[in-house]
């Protein structure tokens, strides 16, 4: 991580400037450190060269967003594909009552700091040294830039070049996963000066900045542990957001908008890609999952997404169907006015 970093960088909890202590550096970069914010005390850590911003000091607590909604214990395995079974298991409607029975004030679980685990540092070292890549074939597939092809390529294509014509220098790229599209398109557009990453898996992290060193990008560009509903980002310090998949992953899609708004400079844009449908891998059926995701506040389709972006202030400019292997597939483009 980079000083330069802290600039934009904020306390997911309050907002506030972050200060750094305790730093050892290596080449310039900071590999571990303290954040602490000004504001309200609260302190994160930099692991390995990566800022984990996670709110109440969260470590790793991704989980199926239908878990996430009713409540599921941290920790409970997954039940099927984004634990859609269990939504079968229990019914629609019961799992209906069982959201509105609890309370909401759950989403973001509490979990040690130190527990920032022997586990977690491990891997870290492992994915840092970029070992990971050299197995499997993993290489070919994630390190080949340009990308050459794929499933749904021309989608992605689209999708990235839909990005580039926005024209930004600062770029922050959301739910970004193991980062493909956000180096594709660090890769791709050389006029960005700035690019963040944000995931909530700290273990993507090491990945992600492994792929900007891997195409010499790491001096402008940042993967950062970080919850999209609560964003460790100052309000108004980029051009362009984008989110390459990831919305059906995703328990809160009102506050992730609200987020990305608030993060974007005025006449920003935002640039999705999304499938039209909330994916439910044949599990249940389409009609079902519409109904829990509406009442559970997950992804519950384009025209909901459209609705709820307008209602957090955002303006659509465009938005494109395209047929994808598994369904149909939206890029949409709002901006902030
Ligand atoms: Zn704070």
């Amino acid at each position: 991580m980079q000083s330069s970093a802290l600039e934009y960088l904020r306390c997911p909890e309050c907002r506030g400037h972050l200060s750094i202590h305790r730093t050892t550096k290596r080449n310039g970069d900071i590999r571990s450190g303290t954040m602490k914010c000004a504001k309200c005390d609260n302190q994160y850590p930099v692991i390995l060269g990566r800022p984990a911003l996670l709110p109440n000091m969260a470590v790793n607590t991704w989980q199926a967003p239908v878990d996430e909604a009713l409540g599921v214990v941290p920790g409970t395995p997954v039940n099927g594909l984004l634990s859609l079974n269990r939504l079968k298991e229990i019914g629609i409607d019961r799992a209906i009552e069982q959201l509105r029975n609890r309370n909401m004030n759950t989403e973001l679980i509490e979990s040690d700091p130190n527990a920032v685990t022997k586990e977690l540092l491990g891997k870290a070292r492992y994915l840092d040294s970029g070992e990971w890549f050299k197995h499997k074939g993993r290489a070919k597939r994630l390190l080949s830039f340009p990308a050459e092809g794929g499933v749904n390529f021309d989608i992605f294509r689209e999708f990235m070049n839909t990005v580039q014509r926005t024209e930004p220098e600062y770029l922050i790229d959301l739910l970004s996963g193991g980062g493909y599209g956000v180096t594709h398109q660090a890769f791709q557009n050389r006029a960005l000066r700035r690019i963040a990453a944000v995931e909530r898996d700290l273990k993507c992290l090491w990945n992600i900045q492994y792929r900007f060193k891997h195409i010499g990008r790491s001096s402008i560009s940042e993967a950062i542990g970080g919850d999209v509903r609560r964003l460790p980002i100052a309000s108004e310090s980029f051009d362009t957001a984008m989110t390459l998949q990831g919305l059906v992953e995703l328990h809160g899609i009102s506050r992730f908008l609200q987020e990305t708004y608030r993060v974007l400079k005025q006449d920003g844009y935002y640039v999705a890609l999304y499938s039209e449908d909330p994916v439910t891998f044949d599990i249940i059926p389409v009609s079902d999952l519409r109904k829990f995701a509406l009442e559970a506040n997950l992804y519950t389709g384009h025209e909901h997404f459209i609705s709820a972006a307008e209602k957090v202030g955002f303006r659509m400019i465009s938005t494109k169907a395209l047929e994808g292997t598994r369904g149909m597939k939206r890029i949409t483009v709002f901006r902030k006015i």
